[in-house]
């Protein structure tokens, strides 16, 4: 009985993920369709074309983030792990997310040691993660003027501590507390998965996560993981 449940339960969630999946791709592609159709039918300036065009790309931008957030939550946490060098791989997701943060007019700035800090994990969840995190604060904050997004370490013997730290628009207490539950977002667009993914990815390490936010003045979330 009692497996016969968990199945029945696994199944729900199967389906209540292809649902949310499908609901959130159907959209952008949609989009795409019906700028599609207006570029054919030539009856429109080049600006305006060169225009839908711009949007059509965003758009798949987008459906492509989408896709891979669905799928690091599909995946069970990756059993492969090394050594690995946390600030080329803060560096490498920074280099990769500067163009987001350059076109939503966020500078983002960060404040590594020279020397390499290493921690136990998985090279790709460790990536996602990092990325996850400040795809976050540069959405936090790409409204705001001098949007800014801070990266700094601090190392505490055993353990490295990194913040990630925006002058966006902050979280209340009522949103603080449903931070990481599935499917949670405030964005029109998002999924809620980002730190769900990333949370669990964290605990996974023996790392822990705090967030200090206030609303109008922005996030700062703590990142504390053992070094290897
Ligand atoms: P998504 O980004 O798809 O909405 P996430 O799991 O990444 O999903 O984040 C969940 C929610 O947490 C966001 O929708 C937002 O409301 C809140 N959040 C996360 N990071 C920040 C931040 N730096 N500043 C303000 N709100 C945040
Ligand atoms: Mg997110």
């Amino acid at each position: 009985l009692q497996l016969r449940y968990l199945q029945n339960e696994k199944v729900e969630a199967a389906n209540h993920v292809a649902a949310s999946l499908a609901h959130e791709v159907r959209n952008p592609l949609t989009t795409v369709l019906g700028f599609l159709k207006l570029i054919r039918s030539n009856a429109f300036s080049p600006d305006k074309t060169e225009r839908f065009i711009d949007i059509s790309i965003e758009e798949i931008h987008r459906t492509e983030q989408i896709l891979s957030d669905y799928l690091s939550m599909s995946k069970p946490l990756s059993s492969h792990r090394q050594e690995l060098d946390l600030i080329t791989h803060l560096r490498s997701v920074v280099e990769v997310m500067t163009p987001y943060a350059t076109m939503h007019k966020v500078s983002i700035q960060t404040d590594c040691p020279a020397e390499a800090v290493m921690v136990y994990g998985n090279s790709t969840e460790m990536k996602q993660l990092l990325m996850n995190f400040i795809k976050n604060a540069i959405e936090a904050c790409m409204d705001v003027p001098h949007a800014q997004v801070l990266i700094s370490f601090k190392s505490l013997g055993d353990r490295v501590q990194f913040e990630i730290r925006d002058n966006g628009v902050g979280m209340d207490g009522d949103q603080l507390s449903r931070l990481g539950s599935i499917y949670y977002s405030t964005k029109r667009t998002g999924t809620g998965l980002g730190l769900t993914f990333s949370y669990q990815a964290i605990r996974s390490m023996q790392g822990t996560v705090s967030v200090n936010s206030e609303p109008q003045n922005g996030t700062v979330f703590t990142i504390s993981l053992p070094v290897a």
